[in-house]
């Protein structure tokens, strides 16, 4: 163990099983490709076991071998039970990372199960999916305990030992109803690193607004225990009600808090610059705006109007501000063009077409395959419902069968 804290982004499964908002599968994979960039450790990229999914994770994973994502780890989620974990591996054969989970909670094993499953049971279940997830070569296992904040420590040390024995590499720890503080869940993941000496995952909710308060705590009880840390994040916060922990301000949480800066080292990969290009796009492709106040990326978050602040942060930014917009990825200005514009889409011809892509540098080298990618950037364009981005319309070219195995989605 490096007992470092690394980052686990969920948003392309806890941010769009949300209701009332969704993600085209063109637009999870450019979340896979910027949290890449970024230097983010694990997507849980969604459901191999759902049909709709199958492809673009299939999809993504040829991404992966092709370089086009060079060091994230692309991961599943299922239920902790072996028939997820078998057609997960029947549907994704080559997905490599896994997250299983089953509730460990006296609440929800009583109204889900009615009574039909003991504790003894459940531990039975998990040990027989992890056990089986290693058999079928999946190279990390991660155990989730759902509703883990309101299950009794004790049992909560027992479901990781089972699953530490049975093979997994991971103990993922979910605050499902964010109701943990602070104080609470530092002590409680502190004593259960000591007894299990086991990587731990904090997967926190926001419903009481401490959805990274709480994360960060926790994987200072983990650090402080001796073991890794993995934060679990979602971009902007997006998931279920209240969200989840969002993953800019978290970044910024570990960087620039007093308390927690030289405490608890964060994976050196992680590239916080790219905090603001990522937010844009998840916020354009989710068709949610970035609350002005929002850490970081928010219009206001380093914006100063009222008399002592704007005269004090003219003098010295520092007075002000915590950080710098270019920490951020900010400062640059936006661009805008107001005369004539050429955009290629689902009704779009060739001559138009070829325009905006050598506006990209990019050339093809015949008509069929000209052709070809403007078909695609055609379907690309009704699948994603608004207009592709400079960063689309590049990977439709560059990778232009993966691309049509993204969008191929048969009932
Ligand atoms: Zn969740």
């Amino acid at each position: 163990m490096n007992n470092k804290v690394y980052l686990i982004d969920v948003t392309n499964r806890d941010g769009v099983q949300t209701s009332r908002i969704l993600l085209p599968k063109l637009s999870k994979t450019m979340l896979n490709i910027y949290l890449d960039e970024m230097g983010i450790y694990q997507s849980e990229i969604g459901f191999p076991t759902l049909k709709h999914e199958v492809n673009y994770i299939n999809a993504n994973l040829e991404l992966a071998k092709a370089g086009a994502i060079k060091r994230l780890h692309l991961e599943g989620w299922c239920r902790a039970i072996a028939e997820d974990v078998e057609l997960s591996v029947k549907n994704c054969p080559d997905i490599k990372h896994l997250n299983i989970s089953m509730s460990t909670s006296e609440i929800m094993l009583r109204g889900k199960f009615q009574g039909k499953k003991t504790w003894k049971d459940v531990l039975k279940t998990v040990s027989e999916a992890v056990t089986r997830a290693k058999d079928l070569g999946i190279e990390t296992v991660g155990l989730n305990a759902e509703d883990a904040s309101r299950t009794e420590l004790d049992k909560l040390i027992e479901f990781v030992s089972v699953g530490k024995e049975s093979g997994a590499d991971r103990f993922r720890y979910c605050d499902t109803l964010g109701a943990d503080d602070p104080i609470t869940i530092y002590e409680r993941i502190k004593a259960l690193s000591l007894a299990a000496r086991f990587p731990i995952e904090m997967h926190c909710h926001n419903d009481l607004g401490m959805g990274e308060a709480v994360s960060v705590a926790g994987a200072q009880g983990a650090i402080e225990a001796g073991v890794d840390a993995y934060i679990n994040t979602t971009i902007n916060g997006y998931g279920e009600r209240a969200g989840n922990c969002d993953l800019v301000s978290t970044i910024l949480a570990l960087k620039f808090s007093h308390g927690l800066k030289d405490k608890l080292p964060l994976d050196e990969h992680v590239d916080l610059k790219k905090s603001w290009k990522m937010a844009r796009y998840a916020s354009y492709a989710f068709n949610l705006p970035i609350p002005i106040n929002q850490p970081g990326v928010g219009a206001n978050a380093f914006a100063h109007e009222s008399g002592i602040h704007a005269d004090g942060a003219l003098k010295d930014r520092r007075s002000y501000e915590l950080y710098d917009p270019e920490d951020v990825g900010r400062g640059e200005p936006d661009l805008l063009e107001t005369g004539r514009v050429i955009t290629t889409g689902a009704y779009g011809g060739i001559k138009g077409f070829r325009y905006v892509y050598s506006k990209l540098g990019i050339e093809f080298h015949d008509d069929n395959e000209a052709r070809n990618i403007l078909e695609l950037v055609q379907y690309a364009n009704l699948h994603t419902q608004k207009p592709l981005t400079d960063d689309e319309l590049k990977l439709i070219a560059k990778y232009p069968e993966i691309v049509r195995m993204i969008l191929t989605v048969n009932p």
